[in-house]
Protein backbone atom coordinates (compact mmCIF):
# COMPACT_ATOMS: atom_id res chain seq x y z
CA UNK A 1 0.00 0.00 0.00
CA UNK A 2 1.32 3.63 -0.86
CA UNK A 3 1.36 5.69 2.05
CA UNK A 4 0.57 8.91 1.65
CA UNK A 5 0.58 12.21 3.51
CA UNK A 6 -1.69 15.42 2.65
CA UNK A 7 0.61 18.87 3.94
CA UNK A 8 -2.48 21.11 4.11
CA UNK A 9 -1.52 25.01 4.59
CA UNK A 10 -2.50 28.15 3.78
CA UNK A 11 0.77 28.64 1.41
CA UNK A 12 0.15 32.59 1.53
CA UNK A 13 2.84 32.90 -0.01
CA UNK A 14 4.80 29.38 -0.27
CA UNK A 15 8.34 29.84 1.06
CA UNK A 16 11.63 27.56 1.35
CA UNK A 17 10.69 26.49 4.54
CA UNK A 18 7.52 24.80 2.95
CA UNK A 19 9.71 23.24 0.56
CA UNK A 20 11.84 21.58 3.32
CA UNK A 21 8.55 20.21 4.83
CA UNK A 22 7.94 18.81 1.20
CA UNK A 23 11.59 17.51 0.56
CA UNK A 24 11.48 15.93 4.50
CA UNK A 25 8.26 14.34 3.78
CA UNK A 26 9.32 12.92 0.11
CA UNK A 27 11.88 10.68 2.50
CA UNK A 28 9.30 9.32 4.58
CA UNK A 29 5.99 8.93 2.49
CA UNK A 30 5.20 7.93 -0.99
CA UNK A 31 3.18 10.80 -2.27
CA UNK A 32 3.14 14.09 -0.95
CA UNK A 33 -0.16 15.79 -1.91
CA UNK A 34 0.52 19.31 -1.07
CA UNK A 35 -3.16 20.51 -0.14
CA UNK A 36 -3.69 24.63 -0.34
CA UNK A 37 -6.39 25.56 1.89
CA UNK A 38 -9.09 27.89 1.17
CA UNK A 39 -9.87 28.84 4.42
CA UNK A 40 -11.41 32.91 4.49
CA UNK A 41 -11.23 33.62 7.99
CA UNK A 42 -7.20 34.18 7.69
CA UNK A 43 -7.67 37.01 5.50
CA UNK A 44 -5.15 35.85 3.07
CA UNK A 45 -3.11 38.22 0.20
CA UNK A 46 -3.28 35.29 -2.02
CA UNK A 47 -6.35 33.78 -3.45
CA UNK A 48 -6.98 30.31 -2.71
CA UNK A 49 -6.48 30.02 -6.56
CA UNK A 50 -3.26 32.04 -6.52
CA UNK A 51 -1.86 30.02 -4.17
CA UNK A 52 -3.12 26.86 -5.24
CA UNK A 53 -1.50 28.06 -8.74
CA UNK A 54 1.51 29.33 -7.45
CA UNK A 55 2.61 25.70 -5.19
CA UNK A 56 2.03 23.67 -8.71
CA UNK A 57 4.03 26.22 -10.66
CA UNK A 58 7.30 25.56 -8.18
CA UNK A 59 6.59 22.07 -7.62
CA UNK A 60 5.56 20.80 -11.08
CA UNK A 61 7.21 17.75 -12.07
CA UNK A 62 8.77 16.72 -8.55
CA UNK A 63 8.35 13.09 -8.35
CA UNK A 64 5.96 11.93 -5.27
CA UNK A 65 4.25 15.36 -5.25
CA UNK A 66 1.39 16.97 -6.22
CA UNK A 67 -0.26 20.03 -5.38
CA UNK A 68 -4.20 20.53 -4.67
CA UNK A 69 -6.75 22.75 -3.32
CA UNK A 70 -9.41 22.46 -1.09
CA UNK A 71 -12.11 23.90 1.08
CA UNK A 72 -13.77 22.98 4.41
CA UNK A 73 -12.32 20.50 6.60
CA UNK A 74 -8.85 18.97 6.44
CA UNK A 75 -9.63 15.78 7.68
CA UNK A 76 -12.66 15.66 5.12
CA UNK A 77 -10.23 15.80 2.87
CA UNK A 78 -7.41 13.69 3.63
CA UNK A 79 -10.46 11.13 3.43
CA UNK A 80 -11.30 11.67 0.67
CA UNK A 81 -8.09 11.21 -0.71
CA UNK A 82 -7.72 8.03 0.97
CA UNK A 83 -4.83 8.79 2.97
CA UNK A 84 -3.91 8.62 6.83
CA UNK A 85 -1.59 11.01 7.55
CA UNK A 86 -1.48 14.97 7.88
CA UNK A 87 1.64 16.05 7.77
CA UNK A 88 2.57 19.69 9.09
CA UNK A 89 6.19 21.31 10.39
CA UNK A 90 7.33 22.65 13.72
CA UNK A 91 9.31 25.49 13.94
CA UNK A 92 9.30 26.67 17.64
CA UNK A 93 7.18 26.32 21.02
CA UNK A 94 4.79 28.91 19.23
CA UNK A 95 4.01 26.71 16.55
CA UNK A 96 3.84 23.61 19.51
CA UNK A 97 0.73 24.93 20.72
CA UNK A 98 -1.58 25.94 18.52
CA UNK A 99 -0.39 22.32 15.96
CA UNK A 100 -0.76 20.14 19.20
CA UNK A 101 -4.73 21.87 19.66
CA UNK A 102 -5.20 21.08 15.74
CA UNK A 103 -3.69 17.54 15.96
CA UNK A 104 -5.55 16.32 18.83
CA UNK A 105 -8.76 18.13 17.67
CA UNK A 106 -8.38 16.08 14.03
CA UNK A 107 -7.38 12.71 16.31
CA UNK A 108 -10.77 13.50 18.15
CA UNK A 109 -12.87 13.57 14.71
CA UNK A 110 -10.97 11.17 12.80
CA UNK A 111 -8.80 8.76 14.71
CA UNK A 112 -7.70 6.76 11.96
CA UNK A 113 -5.71 9.67 10.42
CA UNK A 114 -2.31 10.24 12.34
CA UNK A 115 -0.82 13.96 12.48
CA UNK A 116 3.39 13.65 11.67
CA UNK A 117 4.85 16.90 12.36
CA UNK A 118 8.76 17.38 11.00
CA UNK A 119 11.46 19.83 12.63
CA UNK A 120 12.33 22.76 10.75
CA UNK A 121 15.70 22.85 9.31
CA UNK A 122 18.47 25.34 10.96
CA UNK A 123 18.41 27.29 7.59
CA UNK A 124 14.91 28.02 7.15
CA UNK A 125 13.22 27.71 10.56
CA UNK A 126 12.77 31.25 11.03
CA UNK A 127 10.66 31.64 7.62
CA UNK A 128 7.23 32.29 7.98
CA UNK A 129 4.81 33.71 5.43
CA UNK A 130 3.99 36.45 7.41
CA UNK A 131 7.43 37.45 8.13
CA UNK A 132 7.97 37.15 4.49
CA UNK A 133 5.05 39.51 3.96
CA UNK A 134 6.47 42.09 5.96
CA UNK A 135 9.88 42.15 4.16
CA UNK A 136 7.88 42.42 1.15
CA UNK A 137 6.13 45.17 1.85
CA UNK A 138 9.52 46.74 2.78
CA UNK A 139 10.71 46.41 -0.77
CA UNK A 140 13.32 44.12 1.09
CA UNK A 141 15.54 41.57 -0.96
CA UNK A 142 13.05 38.24 -1.04
CA UNK A 143 15.60 35.85 -2.30
CA UNK A 144 16.64 34.00 0.64
CA UNK A 145 12.82 33.18 1.78
CA UNK A 146 11.09 32.71 -1.16
CA UNK A 147 11.34 31.08 -5.09
CA UNK A 148 11.93 33.52 -7.45
CA UNK A 149 7.87 33.10 -9.05
CA UNK A 150 7.32 33.96 -5.22
CA UNK A 151 9.22 37.01 -4.74
CA UNK A 152 7.90 38.10 -8.14
CA UNK A 153 4.23 37.48 -7.25
CA UNK A 154 4.54 39.30 -4.34
CA UNK A 155 6.21 42.18 -5.56
CA UNK A 156 3.22 42.40 -8.03
CA UNK A 157 0.27 41.74 -5.73
CA UNK A 158 2.16 44.91 -3.71
CA UNK A 159 2.35 46.79 -6.77
CA UNK A 160 6.18 46.95 -6.68
CA UNK A 161 7.05 46.40 -10.07
P1 LIG B 1 -1.50 27.21 8.24
O1 LIG B 1 -2.32 28.45 8.04
O2 LIG B 1 -2.27 25.95 7.98
O3 LIG B 1 -0.72 27.15 9.51
P2 LIG B 1 1.02 27.74 6.85
O4 LIG B 1 1.21 27.89 5.37
O5 LIG B 1 1.31 28.93 7.71
O6 LIG B 1 -0.46 27.23 7.01
O7 LIG B 1 1.90 26.55 7.39
C1 LIG B 1 1.70 25.23 6.95
C2 LIG B 1 2.60 24.30 7.76
O8 LIG B 1 3.95 24.53 7.41
C3 LIG B 1 2.52 24.47 9.29
O9 LIG B 1 2.62 23.21 9.89
C4 LIG B 1 3.74 25.30 9.60
O10 LIG B 1 4.19 25.08 10.93
C5 LIG B 1 4.72 24.74 8.57
N1 LIG B 1 5.80 25.67 8.28
C6 LIG B 1 5.70 26.94 7.83
N2 LIG B 1 6.93 27.51 7.70
C7 LIG B 1 7.82 26.56 8.09
C8 LIG B 1 9.26 26.52 8.20
N3 LIG B 1 10.01 27.59 7.94
N4 LIG B 1 9.84 25.37 8.61
C9 LIG B 1 9.06 24.29 8.93
N5 LIG B 1 7.71 24.27 8.86
C10 LIG B 1 7.11 25.38 8.45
Amino acid sequence: MAHVAVYPGSFDPLTFGHLEVVERGCAIFDEIIVAVAGNAEKHPIFSAKERYEMAKAILAGKPGVRVDRFAGATVDYVRRQGARVILRGLRSLSDFDYELSMALMNRQIAPEVETVFVAASPGTTYISSRLVKEAAAAGQDLSPFVPPPVAEALRRKLGRT
